[in-house]
């Protein structure tokens, strides 16, 4: 008999606690998982699925419009909100089922209740229960920041936008990431005029300055409005129920919705870790080692919440790297190298590895080599926009140290390439692979 309830006991049902559940069951764990929303975590019920699924919907609007060009004959269309929220709301349903029932085969007790931490191996539940487990693993994500000033609470975030009754005419959304560009495409093809609030003057940092800069470009010419440098100063709810954005330095934007997209911090708040002396960082993470154990012998964390790298792919690989190790007899590490990443705005890119400004940082010695063409379907459809491919190599070996793209589908074709990266290919053997034509993808293979 152990002297505990468990041998494992996970906070959070999302990507890295369903899957380090899943795993540590499977290698023989007695598991139970607390999860205070819904059973699949961020990604599945209000991130990745729902909005990728939204980015499709989006999508309809150029396509309707260049099948015209095609030979199409398409009568005048409208796009319904509803149908579309319903539709998604209903596979966000079924995916959640589809995970419940997975924990529910691997013999993982699902507990639907808010957990906190009351010591190195207790954890206490909403319903006032404790419970104690050999391990517990810390997997809560991250929770949307909002900007602190005047009518902040008018605005809504990721966790609110796949549920508007209606769609807005006009939206602001603040912010430049990944999350606040997805979203000015998405709304922007739906037919709501878009502005696109920042702080500071850059979109999408980290990203390869060329590329969004292509995509800045492409955005304006769609008609999405940028404001940069655009601190918030507040927001007043007028009469008719639209909203007036005030910043610094700018004229007010009057809007029917504001959506924050101003960054996600771990959700570490009033969880208790400091019962169990859990260190944190200054941005509120919880620190791990390399094996992703924290200050704490016995509790360990992944995904979203340790903040090292923010994305579904990753926190999986931590939750499978954790079970392995601790349960499996195999311990090992997560490679961060080479991680390849998308934004889905219209058109999405994708790069993987060293942008060129970095490259030239830490290397000096680089190749950059670029194709900035029109796809051939744009031409025809007299679409205005052109995609670019940039591929960066260090000039000594010819190695393949960064590719960067912006598109039709350049996630899809990055994630192919990004395998070439990750394994150390060299420019020659991309030249060396004959062209697959007529394909975007075969500019890969003949860049100049
Ligand atoms: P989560 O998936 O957030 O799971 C944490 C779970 O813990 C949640 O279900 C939460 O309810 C639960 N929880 C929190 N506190 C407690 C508690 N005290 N007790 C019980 N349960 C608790 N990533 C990509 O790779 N690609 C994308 O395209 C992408 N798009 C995104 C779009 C949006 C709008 C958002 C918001 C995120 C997106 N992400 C994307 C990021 C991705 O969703 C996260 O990186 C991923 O979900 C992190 O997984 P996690 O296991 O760390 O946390």
């Amino acid at each position: 008999m152990s002297e505990y309830d468990y041998d494992l006991f996970v906070i959070g049902a999302g990507s890295g606690g369903v899957r380090a559940a899943r795993v540590s069951a499977a290698h023989g764990a007695k598991v139970a998982v607390a999860e205070e929303h819904r059973v699949g975590g961020t990604c599945v019920i209000r991130g990745c699925v729902p909005k990728k699924l939204l980015v499709y919907g989006a999508h309809f609007a150029e396509d309707l419009q260049d099948a015209k060009r095609f030979g199409w004959e398409v009568p005048d269309c409208k796009f319904d909100w509803p149908t579309l929220r319903e539709n998604v709301l209903a596979e966000v349903d079924r995916l959640n089922g589809l995970y419940t029932q997975t924990l529910d085969n691997h013999g993982v007790e699902i507990i639907q209740e808010r957990a906190t931490i009351e010591g190195p191996h207790q954890v206490r539940l909403a319903s006032g229960r404790t419970v104690t487990a050999k391990y517990i693993l810390v997997a809560v994500g991250a929770w949307p920041m909002v900007p602190d000033c005047e009518g902040a609470e008018f605005g809504i975030t990721s966790n609110e936008v796949f549920h508007l009754e209606a769609l807005p005419k006009r939206i602001v959304i603040a912010g430049g990431g990944y999350i606040a560009n997805e979203f000015a495409g998405i709304f922007h093809e739906f037919g709501s005029h878009v502005t696109l609030v920042n702080r500071s003057d850059q979109i999408l940092r980290g990203y390869d300055m060329q590329i969004r800069d292509r995509l800045l470009q492409i955005s304006m010419m769609k008609g999405i409005e940028f404001r940069f440098n655009a601190p918030f100063e507040k927001v007043v709810k007028q009469g008719d129920g639209s909203l007036l954005v005030h910043m610094k330095g700018q004229e007010p934007v009057e809007c029917d919705a504001l959506l924050f997209a101003t960054g996600r911090r771990p959700k570490t708040e009033g969880l208790g870790l400091e019962n169990a002396g859990v260190e944190l960082d200054g941005q509120g993470a919880i620190r791990v080692d390399d094996y992703n154990r924290s200050s704490c012998q016995s509790i360990y964390a992944v995904g979203d919440v340790t903040n090292r790298v923010q994305l579904t792919p990753v926190a999986i690989r931590e939750g499978q790297a954790f079970a392995d190790t601790v349960f499996g007899g195999n311990p090992h590490k997560v490679d961060y190298g080479s991680i390849p990443s998308a934004v889905f705005s219209h058109p999405p890119l994708a790069g993987v590895g060293m942008t060129e400004a970095e490259a030239r940082n830490k290397i000096g010695s680089i190749s950059v080599h670029t194709s900035d063409f029109r796809p051939m379907k744009n031409v025809l459809a007299g679409r205005n926009e052109r995609g670019l491919y940039k591929m960066i190599c260090n000039a000594e070996t010819g190695k393949v140290i960064g590719l960067h793209m912006i598109g039709p589908d350049a996630p899809e074709i990055l994630q192919a390439a990004a395998v070439a990266v990750k394994a150390g290919l060299t420019k020659q053997d991309f030249d060396d692979t004959v062209a697959l034509h007529p394909s975007m993808a075969e500019e890969l293979v003949l860049m100049k």
